[in-house]
């Protein structure tokens, strides 16, 4: 049915999602979303012991499901002569190898479930913000409707219901219509889709009249994208929206700086949470603490250093590798996902028995690389001086060689040669003389090809 309405014509099209969009969510989503968030909204509170009962089963399901029908892994566990029976407790995990990106690549087919014919298979492209793009597949039908129970799950810990209206400003490119409008309303699922592309000094006071109109319950957003109107709405002291309850940020770091700005203007709580097109690890704030509360019936989830052992100390960082439970036609088990974050031993006192990571610090390629080859941590760069100026509209790091750094910065109107020396002297301070930056100034800071835009292009190859 889906698949014969995605094919009508435009004209036709709207009519029908104004009619879905009056049907109770909770069937307009359909009985594969309804189980999902009917689960988890029990699960989520559980005891610790029954929440890692349910992982263990959930685990050895996928273990004994990818040991018969995924050549990729019967390979991997005939090669380490191992069962899956081996796999007693989470400390046995480490026992498999790590899966990677390369490795996906070079055996996309032998890593698809035999019994999932072609027909029961979607293929997803992630965008590849500096290396190669990743294809892979999910569950056709399935692996969407379970995600989308569990995102709402997560926004549910702000107030969200599945029906609510949603403004969402997350990198799209729209064209512009004849009269200059840069949105588009999807009335089945009342999201109002605004671009990220045109928002000029010209075109957002028409945005941010609309956005009235259109009295939203919640934004989600990609933390650059809101910025461009947060700081427009400082600048010129612009009251918020009154209707809207939360921010929700995903698919880029929030920092410090950007949260504290954002629930200034719009007078409301930022919500952050983490996850990848992959759909192996999923982590969200909550309505007590802004620590990410790792999903157990999403997946399990390790963070380990980098000679691969699991982190044990608070404020420790390590790369998150995540085992999905979610999509058995291609089977993510031991995926090192590229992201780094701070480990947390910590129970919140919201009454979730989740894991916490205390902040995800970015990818990989979110550090600097001093004269003398150091890692530095992009968060321990004082580049608030740039994101609370009001005369630096946009920024962003380069860099192709180590100890140099460009930083391109789009200025706004009022920037002069002093505010480049008191940028300059702020960056210095976390590098101690380690890295030389140089400035130069753009138009306009463009977005990769999934729409986001880096804090960093980081064009020097991964240290692993
Ligand atoms: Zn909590």
């Amino acid at each position: 049915m889906k698949e014969i309405v995605k094919k009508l014509p435009e004209p036709v099209m709207q009519p029908i999602r104004y009619m879905m969009g009056c049907l109770p969510p909770r069937f307009r989503y359909g009985r594969v979303f309804r189980q999902s968030y009917d689960f988890l909204d029990n699960s989520q509170w559980w005891n610790k012991e029954r929440l890692q009962e349910y992982q263990m089963n959930r685990l050895e399901q996928l273990l004994h499901h990818a040991y018969r029908n995924v050549p990729y892994y019967r390979r991997v566990f005939q090669e380490m002569a191992l069962r899956p029976d081996s796999i007693k407790d989470f400390g046995d995990m480490n026992k498999l190898p790590f899966l990677t990106k390369t490795i996906i690549q070079n055996n996309i087919h032998d890593l698809v479930a035999e019994n999932y014919p072609r027909s029961r298979l979607e293929s997803v492209s992630t965008g590849g913000s500096t290396g190669d793009p990743l294809g892979f597949y999910h569950e056709r039908g399935i692996s969407a409707a379970r995600e989308k129970a569990f995102i709402f799950a997560l926004w549910s810990r702000v107030g969200f219901k599945a029906g609510d209206k949603c403004v969402e400003l997350r990198g799209n490119i729209l064209q512009s219509k004849k009269g200059g409008t840069f949105w588009m309303y999807n009335p089945a699922e009342k999201i109002l889709r605004l671009s990220s592309y045109q928002m000029t000094d010209e075109t957002l006071p028409k945005y941010i009249e609309k956005i009235r109109q259109f009295r939203p319950d919640f934004f989600h957003v990609y933390p650059s994208s809101i910025m461009i109107l947060g700081k427009f709405m400082k600048e010129r002291s612009i009251r918020p929206f009154h209707s809207v309850k939360a921010l929700l940020c995903a698919s880029e770091n929030i920092y410090s700086w950007q949260r504290e700005l954002l629930e200034d203007v719009f007078q409301c709580r930022v919500f952050s949470f983490y996850g990848h097109s992959e759909r192996a690890v999923l982590a969200g704030e909550c309505e007590k603490s802004i620590s990410y509360h790792i999903s157990p019936e999403y997946g399990f989830t390790e963070i380990v250093d980098e000679r691969g052992i699991p982190v044990e100390k608070d404020g420790e960082t390590g790369e998150i590798v995540a085992t999905g439970f979610n999509n058995q036609a291609m089977p993510f088990i031991r995926y090192k996902t590229g992201d780094i974050a701070v480990y947390s031993s910590k129970t919140c006192t919201c009454g979730r028995n989740y894991p916490l990571i205390e902040r995800i610090r970015g990818r990989i390629q979110d550090f600097l690389l001093s004269r003398k080859n150091h890692l530095i941590p992009l968060s321990t760069i004082q580049y608030e001086a740039l994101g609370d100026s009001n005369f630096v509209r946009q920024f962003q790091f380069y860099q192709e060689k180590a100890g140099e750094v460009v930083v391109n910065i789009v200025k706004a109107q009022d920037y002069t040669k002093e505010e480049e020396r008191r940028i300059s002297r702020a960056l210095q301070k976390g590098v101690s003389g380690d890295i030389e930056f140089h400035f130069e100034y753009k138009d306009l800071i463009p977005r990769t090809s999934g729409g986001k835009r880096r804090l960093l292009i980081q064009k020097l190859p991964s240290p692993e």
